[in-house]
């Protein structure tokens, strides 16, 4: 083998370079991918919710990420709320937080997720709030494996194709 003084090294392809002194190293922080995390769950079906909020957990974790719980409560049509007794509609409305807040904190997330509770056509909204918040990742439940069959429900598909940011899709697997 060639021997080379002062501090120089032969490398395999037989190049050398100087050991000078080093240079501070430069320290590379991976970008955070996804600081605003939406998660749109549906309460009232067992569209695994739990698991969402896990999945989510683990990407807020890995990037410093904010999560955002969304429900969005389907709008009474009009002619409906008229045939119902007054009060209902809030009652209704302060039902569905406390059950979101209960879903949150079962998840472990109270106080460090932020939680929504929007009224309107769940895909529309999801769409809309996402772009509103600048979300960068929404996390999802393909379907109610109870009640469908499909790859997706049809809020899911909605908000898959439309989106500008990425989205994560949950899929059940068979017990
Ligand atoms: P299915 O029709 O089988 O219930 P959906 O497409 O409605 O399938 O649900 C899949 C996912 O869509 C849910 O896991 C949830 O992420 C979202 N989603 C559906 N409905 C709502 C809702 N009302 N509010 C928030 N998210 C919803």
């Amino acid at each position: 083998a060639r021997h080379l003084s002062c501090g120089q090294h032969i490398r395999h392809d037989g190049r050398t370079h100087e050991t000078g002194p080093k240079r501070p190293r430069r320290i590379r922080r991976s970008k955070a991918l996804f600081k605003t995390i939406l998660v749109p769950i549906d309460m009232y079906a067992e569209s695994i919710p739990a698991q969402q909020l896990t999945v989510a957990k683990r990407f807020a974790e890995a990037d410093s990420g904010k999560i955002i719980v969304l429900y969005v409560m389907p709008a009474i049509p009009g002619y409906a709320q008229s045939a119902l007794p007054s009060g209902t509609h809030e009652s209704v409305l302060s039902e569905a937080k406390k059950k979101l807040e209960e879903i949150v904190q079962t998840a472990g997330l109270t106080g460090s997720a932020e939680l929504v509770l929007l009224e309107g056509k769940p895909a529309r909204a999801i769409l809309d709030y996402a772009e509103e918040t600048e979300a960068d990742l929404i996390i999802m439940a393909s379907h109610d494996p109870n009640i469908t069959d499909y790859l997706l429900g049809s809020t899911a598909a909605r908000v898959v194709h439309h989106a500008h940011c990425s989205t994560f899709i949950i899929r059940k697997l068979k017990d």
